[in-house]
């Protein structure tokens, strides 16, 4: 009996939806997987299909579209797409998306949007990131013009997941005289048929290859004065700040569940693959290194499980969430790195599922604040 990854926040009824979440993948996303990474995107079809399912936006209320269900129904959909290795589909920043709208959006700007995102007929994206800025988010260059009767919006984002499908982008811009984090906002910026905006390249990425990240250019983008996120200028840098416990937690989840996905892989080809006259699995540094794996494996699993329940109360800090950030992706990048190891030449092959765990695992280390920063975060919380 190979070990058991329990969860301590699912019942009944959640592994029943998880059924169909794996139905879903299983029949929609894993069979364009390869198309998909040769693209560089997955379409818009998985992501209407998605939102057929009641499978995006789970854990928005059903009066703005969503499922009506909590972050546990989110966690199963990330989890059971990383443990495939499957990370095509940015539905956490879609997720995310909705959420800064749910929590800091006018009515307005729910209704109009929050249904959208749900069917998949919007993809989402936030984009913060500049070719000069990163994690110095106050240093960005992207403003946006007051005017009579419209923003007008110029400068140039990078990186940005879910840029090239994506139908609704969270623009994070310079507004207004203020300096630093009062002179923030974010717009919501619709981008079908708009004049000024264009979607660069799709990224020439290490791992990740069937995801949409992109280059985003604004030349005299004109958004209504009610596309400010919440209706008033100077908030984004807190709206953003607000929700990073959100995030972060989402890729501890992922985090852990690729790590369970790779062991689980690994542990069936040590038993398969022979050299010398003997399983791979009996050699004493292949038992002694699976041993390790798992226990690293049980204590992420138990400290986002922990973070998840407290989620749930709402009582996440960002500390804490940047904490399972943090440990979590240094941990699976050097899980993945030593699962891959067991695998010898075919781990290296990107045909198996361990190498591009391999490379899709690094970044997790740099997106959602790199984790210097949050080393940064957590020693605040400490003075
Ligand atoms: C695949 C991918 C997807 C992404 N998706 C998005 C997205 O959807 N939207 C978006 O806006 N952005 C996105 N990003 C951008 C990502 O968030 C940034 O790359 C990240 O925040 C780091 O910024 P930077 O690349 O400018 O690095 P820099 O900020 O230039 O950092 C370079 C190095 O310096 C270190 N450093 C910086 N400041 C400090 C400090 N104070 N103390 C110690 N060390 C420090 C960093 O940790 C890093 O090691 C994505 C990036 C990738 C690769």
């Amino acid at each position: 009996m190979p070990i058991e990854f329990k969860r301590t926040w699912s019942d009944s009824t959640l592994e029943s939806f998880r059924d169909s979440v794996v139905r879903f993948i299983e029949s929609e996303v894993q069979p364009g997987d390869e198309e998909a990474r040769r693209r560089g995107h997955v379409g818009h079809q998985v992501w209407r299909e998605a939102g057929k399912l009641g499978l995006l936006c789970t854990d928005i209320p059903e009066e703005y579209g969503g499922a009506g269900g909590d972050f546990r129904h989110e966690a199963v959909i990330h989890e059971e797409l990383a443990r495939r290795g499957l990370t095509g589909m940015n539905n956490a920043v879609h997720s995310i998306v909705a959420h800064y709208l749910l929590s800091h959006g006018t009515e307005e700007q729910k209704k109009h949007y929050l249904p959208r995102l749900a069917s998949g007929e919007l993809v989402g994206a936030i984009a913060m990131t500049e070719p000069g800025t990163g994690s110095d988010l106050k240093g960005i260059r992207t403003r946006a013009e007051r005017h009579a009767d419209h923003y007008v919006i110029n400068g140039s984002k990078t990186f940005i997941s879910n840029g090239f499908l994506a139908g609704l982008v969270l623009v994070v811009c310079k507004t207004g005289g203020a300096e630093g984090s009062r002179g923030m906002s974010i717009l919501l910026v619709e981008t079908e048929g708009l004049a000024g905006y264009r979607v660069g390249r799709v990224l020439d990425k290490m791992g990740m290859k069937a995801q949409d990240t992109s280059e985003l250019f604004f030349d005299n983008v004109t958004v209504p004065h009610d596309h400010v996120l919440g209706g008033q200028e100077g908030q984004g840098m807190y709206q953003l700040m607000q929700d990073l416990p959100y995030e972060r937690l989402i890729i501890g989840v992922t985090g852990v569940a690729m790590m369970e996905g790779g062991f689980e892989a690994t542990l069936q080809y040590v038993n398969e693959r022979k050299a010398f006259g003997q399983r791979i699995a009996d050699f004493q540094n292949t038992r002694f290194k699976l041993a390790e794996i798992a226990t690293q494996i049980r204590v992420g699993r138990a400290f986002v499980d922990q973070c998840i329940e407290e989620m749930l109360e709402g009582t996440l800090d960002t500390a804490t969430a940047s904490m399972a950030k943090m440990w979590v992706s240094d941990t699976q990048n050097r899980v993945l790195d030593e699962l891959l190891q067991l695998w010898g030449g075919y781990g290296y092959m990107n045909e198996y599922p361990i190498a591009r765990m391999y490379a899709d695992a690094r970044v997790q280390r740099i997106y959602g604040g790199t984790n210097e920063i949050m080393k940064e975060v957590i020693a605040r919380s400490l003075a």
